[in-house]
C-alpha cells in the first residue's frame, strides 16, 4: 500500500486535484469501509498526484461566501 500523508474532507465541490485544480479519478473506493476514504488520482498526465478523500459524516459544508 502506498502511504498517504494527507487527507481531503469531501465537499459539495467536484474533486480536483489540490496541486493543480484539475479534475481527479477514483482510484480506490474505501468509502464503504470503516474508514470511508477514496483514494483519487489527478488525471493531468503531468501531475498524476494521487491523494486521499475522506468521508466526514459530521461534516457538514459551511456556505460562507453565499451572501444573498
Ligand atoms: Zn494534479
Amino acid at each position: 500500500m502506498t502511504t498517504f500523508t494527507e487527507a481531503y474532507i469531501y465537499s459539495d465541490q467536484p474533486t480536483t486535484c489540490p496541486l493543480c485544480g484539475t479534475r481527479s479519478q477514483v482510484i480506490l473506493n474505501l468509502s464503504h469501509t470503516k474508514d470511508k476514504t477514496e483514494v483519487h488520482k489527478c488525471l493531468q498526465s503531468n501531475c498524476g498526484y494521487e491523494f486521499v478523500m475522506q468521508h466526514d459524516q459530521d461534516f457538514e459544508p459551511v456556505r460562507l461566501l453565499n451572501k444573498t
